[in-house]
């Protein structure tokens, strides 16, 4: 057994089901193990080190940040994260205010929270219940597992569960919707639930009726936020104006950082919410430079170029194993092959990472790609190469 095996099993609560390799660093989508061998990375740490991996630019800002303050505490103004509450509602084009938490799931748990303030104040009779999405997924804690569109996470042996929630296909959240319903919350692309964009057309009646019905519209950004699809938002992407939107991955290119987004800007006063390290000088800092960067790229064209060119490379890894891919799907940075089963996808993850590919698995079928938006063509190139070889290896 490696030694970083033995130390991760030893001491470490065990609920991944963890590779054992030994990354020392990594420059942008590129990563170097303790043998100083090389792997392309497609995963970007699950959709978050946005801006690639030992980036210049953020390493000198979290310096220099770190050198004079990293926290103070929310009673005291933070200037790096007033700066950043106007950065996101500048990129955003929405009327909006932030609230910074720690994660994605924390951002969702301060969405339902906003969510149930309304419902309190707004009407007579309490709305509190919330309608989410088969197939979503939202977080972890007790709450926002609940909240997770699928029963298999809805484990009994964390019971009992917080009451109002319930989840719906698309086209059924209309009729699950009773007096008592104060949101409905959606991601646009489902990406734990296999990559899967929902149509505009669908998305947009959903925004209306809820609209006209007083209903509120969480948009659940943690993974498809911060340009993932190509847009600053996903929500810019589908036109709709969601009441609350809820952001983490790559807002902080690898600092925990989670943030919730309203245009119901004075719902909440004074202990209303909170956070100990909640948009602290460090995560706030870090989050202002990734922006800084994302916005140069996207300004540039070359965050376009980069999706055009990583799609056509994958619409030609498609066409070349018609035989165990079905289709393609996604957006921007954010795509996915569908294997024709289960265990081939496994294989495929498997002999890509001994060519030295990181790619993802989502849902059952889905092979997944997050690279860096920062990933460079060279890297693109490299990546489906051993893709391809991986394929091959699996098919001989
Ligand atoms: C990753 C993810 C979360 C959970 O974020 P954590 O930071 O792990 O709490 C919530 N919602 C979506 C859509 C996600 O992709």
């Amino acid at each position: 057994m490696k030694e970083i095996e033995k130390l991760d099993k030893d001491y470490v609560l065990h609920t991944y089901a963890r590779n054992y390799v030994n990354f020392k660093k990594g420059l942008n989508a590129t990563l170097y193990d303790d043998s100083n061998r090389d792997y392309i990375d497609f995963t970007s740490g699950i959709g978050v080190t946005s801006v690639g991996h030992g980036n210049p630019r953020v390493a000198k800002r979290i310096f220099e940040q770190a050198s004079n303050l990293l926290h103070t505490s929310n009673l005291y103004a933070i200037e790096p994260q007033a700066l950043l509450a106007k950065k996101i509602n500048e990129l955003s084009g929405y009327d909006i205010r932030t609230f910074f938490a720690n994660s994605g799931a924390e951002a969702n748990e301060g969405a339902i929270k906003i969510a149930r303030t309304y419902g309190k104040t707004k009407f007579e009779k309490k709305r509190f219940k919330i309608i989410t999405l088969e197939n979503s997924f939202h977080g972890r804690t007790i709450t926002t597992v609940k909240a997770t569109g699928q029963s298999s996470f809805h484990q009994d042996k964390f019971a009992p569960y917080p009451d109002g929630f319930s989840f719906n296909a698309i086209d059924d959240v209309y009729n699950a919707i009773d007096d008592e319903t104060v949101a409905v919350m959606i991601e646009l692309v489902q990406g734990e639930g296999g990559v899967f964009p929902f149509p505009k057309d669908k998305i947009q009646e959903l925004a209306k009726f809820l609209k006209q019905n007083d209903i509120l519209l969480i948009v659940d950004e943690v993974q498809t936020g911060v340009f993932r699809t190509g847009e600053f938002l996903a929500s810019n992407l589908y036109e709709i104006e969601p009441d609350i939107i809820t952001l983490a991955k790559g807002l902080g290119g690898g600092v925990p950082i989670g943030a919730v987004l309203t245009k119901h800007k004075d719902i909440w006063g004074a202990g209303d919410h909170g956070s100990t390290f909640g948009g602290n000088y460090l995560v706030t800092a870090t989050g202002l430079e990734v922006l800084d960067i994302l916005e140069d790229l996207k300004d540039s064209g070359k965050l376009d170029e980069t999706v055009i060119y990583f799609s056509k490379k994958l619409n030609d890894i498609f066409e070349a194993n018609k035989d165990i891919f079905l289709s393609h799907v996604g957006l921007g940075l954010m795509r996915g092959l569908r294997v024709k089963d289960a265990d081939t996808l496994g294989n495929i993850i498997k002999a890509a990472f001994e060519q030295g590919l990181m790619v993802l698995k989502s849902g059952n079928n889905t092979l997944r790609f997050l690279p860096a938006l920062t990933i460079s063509k060279s890297e693109i190139d490299e990546g489906f190469i051993r893709l391809q070889k991986a394929i091959n290896k699996i098919k001989a």
